[in-house]
């Protein structure tokens, strides 16, 4: 079939809209309309990246509907509202059978290749191949994906809000809920308030923390803390991180700290504030060049957890619908990360914002692909045959 599709034709360069060819699902794929699509600070960085096999279809947040499914697709049927996850795991590696479903590496390969699982692309244009991008490429009309990608929502979930759970939302919700497995009643530092540090608070809050202490260099930052549940904020460019912490902990110290930041010094500060027996969790990649430079003295007696979390060790099929409940149950905020809503074809404005330094940074531009009634013209895809 023909879809319309925003195309990384190279490195830096603005998306270009095409109309591209995509084949029917193989065996374990799914055809998805895709209907709302968040962009992402990991799409710009796959535009800046070198080693990015062009040209390429972008975007690994997405939500949309199940239209056709291939041979042996037992998950999702078609009708089916789904959330897509940009790491399938495969079930039967050591990591998947202990359920460590985060840590599976089956994806990696195909997914640096710019394919899907089998090693191939359902997208091309003119007989060439066009390359996927997370296994998901969303940034068009319709998309094919792994069936281990589609995760079934409830039916009354609102696309845009959906398709910002798979990826920032899971990853600082799960850093809080699995990766720290923080406690009703305890104290939670959050460190990096950003897309995955303000998910982080909300899980904190959800899970029942009693204290969430958002730590940043920015005071804009620390006040949007705040919406999402923050009780205390540092600013990190000014005070003294450790004793700030001590000060609003009786002493102790925070039970759970939760570096979204990326900085090798921030999770210095989270582990000299976290009390003794508590966890330190590192969700940001840190710069690889750095060294974390930890005390040594006592590093026995403190009995301290440090871990890092991989898209918050998350557990999709279990994770994604409990946060999409959350959400309709009004616990969960996700219109308040939905800065604004933009058609595939303005898509290349959400990457200018984020050359904005004024642009707050919490929150996605949406890209909405909303289904065509019967009663619409296709005045707007002109030039676009649709055959499905
Ligand atoms: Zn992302
Ligand atoms: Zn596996």
């Amino acid at each position: 079939m023909k879809i319309k599709a925003a195309v990384m034709t190279g490195v830096g360069r603005p998306l270009e809209i095409q109309a591209v060819d995509l084949a029917p699902p193989k065996a374990n794929e799914v055809l998805v309309k895709v209907e709302a699509t968040g962009v992402c600070h990991s799409d710009l960085n796959a535009l800046n990246d070198s080693t990015t096999p062009t040209p390429t279809i972008l975007g690994h947040e997405g939500a949309g509907i199940v239209v056709e499914v291939g041979p042996n697709v037992t998950n999702v049927q078609v009708g089916d509202k789904v959330a897509l996850n940009w790491v399938p795991y495969c079930g039967r590696c050591e990591f998947c059978v202990t359920g460590a479903v985060h840590l599976c590496e089956s994806a990696f390969g195909p997914m640096f290749n710019g394919t899907l699982l089998d090693g191939t692309s359902r997208l091309s244009k003119d007989d060439n191949i066009i390359f996927h991008y997370s296994l998901l490429s969303t940034f068009a009309e319709y998309t094919v994906v792994p069936e281990m990608s589609c995760v079934k929502l409830p039916d009354e979930m609102p696309m845009a809000q959906a398709s910002l759970i798979g990826c920032g939302v899971a990853t600082g919700y799960g850093a809080a809920v699995n990766a720290a497995k923080v406690t009703p009643g305890s104290t939670v530092a959050v460190f990096g308030i950003g897309g995955v540090g303000v998910n982080a608070i909300q899980g904190a809050r959800i899970a029942g923390a009693a204290k969430i202490i958002a730590c940043d260099v920015k005071p804009a930052n620390l006040e949007i803390a705040k919406k999402f549940g923050a009780t205390h904020t540092v600013n990190v460019a000014k005070d003294n991180v450790e004793e700030a912490l001590k000060e609003l902990t009786g002493g102790f110290g925070v039970h759970f700290a939760i570096d979204c930041s990326g900085h090798t010094e921030a999770t210095e500060n989270a582990w000299k504030g976290t009390r003794k027996g508590g966890t330190v969790v590192v969700v940001g990649a840190f710069n690889p060049h750095k060294v974390l430079s930890l005390p040594a003295g006592g590093f026995h007696r403190v009995g301290k957890i440090l871990r890092g979390s991989f898209y918050g060790d998350v557990q999709p099929f279990r994770d994604f619908p409990t946060i999409a409940r959350l959400y309709l149950d009004g616990r969960f905020m996700l219109d308040e990360l939905i800065l604004n809503r933009l058609k595939l074809e303005e898509i290349n404005q959400a990457f200018d914002a984020f050359h904005d330094c004024n642009c707050i940074n919490v929150g996605r531009s949406i890209i909405e692909m909303p289904v065509k009634t019967d009663t619409q013209t296709m005045d707007d895809c002109e030039g676009f045959e649709f055959v499905s």
